[in-house]
């Protein structure tokens, strides 16, 4: 068997091994001069920069911590400051409560709004009218609305750079609709373990859940996921083609054929396949697959636009980035950063001696425009922003930004079903989709993904 994966993000390298591992004759197509997509960790004045991803959670099993282990990568597990974090809400930034006690001292949530909290094992569970539900307003309808817009939406955004309204339940976090379909909430989550609501509803999202014996936490590799990338790079060896951007997949008899665009095509291992793993954003997909519905298909995902502006600071100048994994702001606020994670509080040597590094998120579903802003207009936005979340005063000593056309997935009403509609599509021309816009856009999803694609690929 012959499979051209064409995208050489972590979703086509990740795919590729597990083919490889399996027998297939694998061969990835990558456009770009380097393989990882939208991964990759640089430096610059002493900080360390993440281009897109920067950690993923220890569990699952088959997850990206896994992958670390399997191909030699040294990791380290975040520093236990990043279990506390923040929200930006009312113009004050606030700690999310970890445990009961903490919840009811909280000033997050109103006497009103924590009671409206407690109620969730008490409301009768119900499917959504059309089959599929924002995560907002399920929040909304299970936790209140309170909790709602303090803690879920500000997750939400955390993960899908998203307004909680578009994403849907369903397919953007499947572990809660599953919940919901056995009971609600609380009385799924009872059965896993026997903590309090509110503690097991945090664990959940900060997943530090884990009764399967998986490792609990934050992971990343030392000194950033770049490293990551070049060890599966190294691992496929002379089976990736960077500089190989795929035009055109033609579905043939028995296969597809592969037309490469540029002038890289002379030494590539031939243009006829068994098939193939479609690993690129969806949406410039649509013009690459010359098969008839397949094409309009891919249209309907979506990567939001995402800007990622780096800020380091001493640290005297920073008073309140030295604990925690960082704040995320609330819908609403009088400022435009989606969240700021504490990168040198999290992970070791991010930052020299003395100065923090702040990663300050822009743009995605939430604030498309703010990612097409220039350089300068980013930092002093940055710059404001991370003067009124966690008091940065002066100017940084290093601002420098990171930004992605295609960056984050997003999961809107529906998604599950166009996924369905567009693997079922792909699959009768021997096309396996892979990558953030079908199964969850985490380095996790994509690792635990791979499984599904070789059954695809045995199955042509
Ligand atoms: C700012 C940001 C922060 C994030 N933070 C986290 C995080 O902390 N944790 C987490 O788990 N996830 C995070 N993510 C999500 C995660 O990084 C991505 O979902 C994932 O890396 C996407 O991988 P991919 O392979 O699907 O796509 P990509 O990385 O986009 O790779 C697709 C590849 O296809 C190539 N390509 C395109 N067209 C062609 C063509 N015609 N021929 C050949 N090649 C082509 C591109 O050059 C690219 O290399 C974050 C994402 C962003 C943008």
């Amino acid at each position: 068997m012959r499979v051209a994966v064409v995208g050489g993000g972590l979703g086509g390298l990740a795919a590729a091994r597990t083919l490889r591992s399996a027998g297939v004759d694998v061969h990835v197509f990558e456009a770009s001069p380097r393989a990882g997509g939208v991964l990759g960790t640089s430096s610059s004045d002493g900080y360390v920069r993440e281009h897109a991803a920067s950690s993923f959670l220890g569990g699952p099993a088959r997850g990206a911590l896994a992958l670390c282990k399997e191909l030699g990568v040294a990791v380290e597990r975040a520093s236990p400051k990043a279990r506390r974090r923040w929200i930006y809400i009312d113009g004050k930034l606030r700690a999310l409560p970890q445990d009961p006690v903490s919840l009811v001292r909280s000033d997050l949530l109103t006497w009103r709004g924590k009671l409206d909290l407690l109620r969730e094992p008490f409301r009768p569970s119900q499917p959504a009218a059309n089959g599929d539900e924002s995560v907002y307003d399920f929040a909304a309808r299970r936790l209140g609305a309170e909790a709602a817009r303090a803690i879920v939406a500000p997750f939400v955004t955390g993960v899908y750079a998203a307004d909680a309204h578009d994403i849907s339940l369903e397919a953007g976090f499947p572990r809660l609709a599953a919940l919901e379909a056995h009971g609600g909430l609380a009385r799924g989550l009872a059965r896993q373990a026997a903590l309090g609501v509110f503690g097991k509803v945090v664990s959940l999202a900060s997943g530090r859940r884990r009764s399967d014996g998986t490792e609990r936490g934050l992971w990343a590799p030392v000194g950033g996921l770049g490293a990551l990338v070049a060890a599966l790079a190294a691992d496929l060896g002379d089976r990736v083609h960077a500089g190989a951007p795929v035009a055109r997949i033609e579905p043939g008899a028995g296969g597809v054929r592969l037309v490469l665009g540029g002038s890289s095509g002379a030494s590539l291992p031939g243009d006829t396949w068994d098939g193939a793993v479609l690993a690129i954003p969806a949406e410039d997909a649509g013009g690459v697959v010359a098969v008839p519905g397949l094409g309009a298909r891919m249209a309907g995902f979506h990567r939001a636009p995402a800007a990622i502006v780096y800020l380091g600071y001493r640290e005297e100048d920073v008073p309140r980035a030295r604990d925690g994994f960082g704040a995320l702001v609330a819908l609403g606020e009088d400022v435009r950063v989606l969240g700021i994670v504490f990168e040198s509080v999290v992970w070791s040597r991010r930052a020299p001696a003395g100065h923090v590094l702040l990663r300050c998120i822009f743009g995605g579903g939430r604030d498309p425009a703010a990612a097409g802003l220039d350089d300068a207009a980013l930092i002093a936005q940055a710059t404001r922003d991370a003067g009124v979340i966690v008091g940065a005063a002066g100017t940084p000593a290093h601002a420098s930004v990171v930004r992605w056309k295609r960056g984050v997935a997003q999961y809107g009403l529906g998604h599950r079903e166009r996924v369905r509609a567009a693997v079922t599509a792909a699959r009768t021309h021997r096309i396996a989709l892979a990558g953030a816009d079908y199964m969850g856009p985490g380095l996790n999803d994509l690792c635990t993904d791979t499984a599904r694609i070789l059954d695809e690929v045995r199955a042509w």
